[in-house]
């Protein structure tokens, strides 16, 4: 099994995970663009955008536009990105279907600028920013 995102689901490889369920995972990206910016993806494997099946699509864009709501009503971010990539001519590098939220706390660095390296107090940060949300997330996904 050679997908990064694949492993991350089966635990072969660490993550800071924010959310997940039975069908669904959302965690850190270890190079973010900002503080926050997460990756949403299905558990299933599916390359792109393009080869996921509706009902499952639905259901991680909704998951994408919630944590992208919270960031912006709850945590108070003045901007987000919610972007999907789709083929290497796109920037895409790992071929498992996700969606980047990124938050924008006020400086514009350019859409993918001020990327580094995650660390782990970074990364502590925002799973406590995040470890009171879990209803607000159920709640929407309840939606469908
Ligand atoms: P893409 O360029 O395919 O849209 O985005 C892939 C994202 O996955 C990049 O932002 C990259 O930093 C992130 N990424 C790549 N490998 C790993 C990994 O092993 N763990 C995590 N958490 N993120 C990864
Ligand atoms: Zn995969």
């Amino acid at each position: 099994m050679a997908c990064v995102f694949c492993r991350i689901v089966k635990r072969e490889l660490p993550s800071y995970i924010v959310y997940e369920d039975d069908k669904n995972m959302v965690f850190l990206d270890i190079y973010p663009v900002s503080k926050g910016h997460l990756l949403v993806i299905p558990k299933e494997h599916y390359e792109s955008i393009h080869d996921t099946p509706g009902k499952i699509l639905a259901r991680t864009w909704l998951l994408a536009s919630i944590l992208g709501k919270i960031y912006r009503v709850e945590m108070g971010a003045p901007g987000v990105n919610i972007v999907t990539n789709s083929g290497s001519a796109a920037g895409q590098e790992v071929f498992h279907f996700h969606i980047h939220v990124i938050p924008r706390w006020g400086r514009w660095t350019g859409f993918w600028g001020g990327r580094h390296r995650l660390s782990e107090e970074e990364a502590r940060d925002v799973l406590d920013m995040w470890s009171s949300k879990k209803e607000l997330i159920v709640k929407g996904l309840s939606e469908i």
